[in-house]
């Protein structure tokens, strides 16, 4: 098996209210624990063995479909399981806190902005703040394509996402999917997007 299914570094339960357990389980078990197993399929006999995930996503424009929807799947996946936390810090500070002042004006224009990609992203994706050179930039992909495909029209170095499929919000809020948005903003684990902020 080349790549794995990642263990959470906390509860299914962890971060109710906002995000169920049961979302979270099914979300993890059944559809991380998916493209995970469909990738490893897709790469098994090809030339991509042993390359990294992020060696094979940027050069998707080249690969099967397969391997553009499971390989961005389990990528998405793990930064946004890594960027969630319970009781973590409200709100970025120091570098990151910079950066985001300088790139959007202020945390709650970047607030804003990020909230509107999800919000308006139509259909399954993601919402994604990414790392440009010196600035900072908020866009949005569908199905699970990522900023560092070569196929992405913002492409960049991703530092933050939230998933806005269906199965990551629709057992606890339906369509209400800026209820879920505004909850993941509870769970954001500040530290670990500031770690990928490159200096
Ligand atoms: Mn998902």
């Amino acid at each position: 098996m080349s790549f794995t299914l990642p263990t959470l570094q906390y509860d299914y339960k962890a971060l109710e209210p906002y995000i169920d357990a049961q979302t979270m389980e099914i979300h993890h078990s059944k559809h991380h624990a998916a493209y995970t197993n469909n990738l490893n399929a897709a790469v098994e006999n090809s030339d991509l063995k042993g390359k990294t995930i992020e060696e094979i996503i940027t050069n998707v424009s080249k690969l099967a479909p397969a391997i553009r929807n499971n390989g961005g799947g389990f990528y998405n996946h793990n930064l946004y399981w890594d960027v969630m936390t319970p009781g973590g810090p409200s709100g970025p500070e120091g570098k990151l806190l910079e950066s985001i002042n300088g790139s959007f004006g202020s945390f709650d224009l970047f607030k804003e902005a990020f909230t509107k990609a999800a919000v308006t992203r139509f259909g399954s994706g993601w919402a994604w703040l990414v790392q440009k050179g010196d600035t900072l930039v908020v866009t949005s992909t569908h199905n699970q394509d990522n900023p560092l495909m070569d196929v992405t029209e913002v492409q960049g170095s991703p530092i933050l996402t939230i998933d806005v499929w269906e199965h990551a919000y629709y057992l606890k809020y339906q369509n209400r999917r800026p209820e879920y948005i505004e909850a993941f903003f509870k769970v954001i684990n500040w530290n670990e997007v500031a770690k990928r902020l490159k200096a």
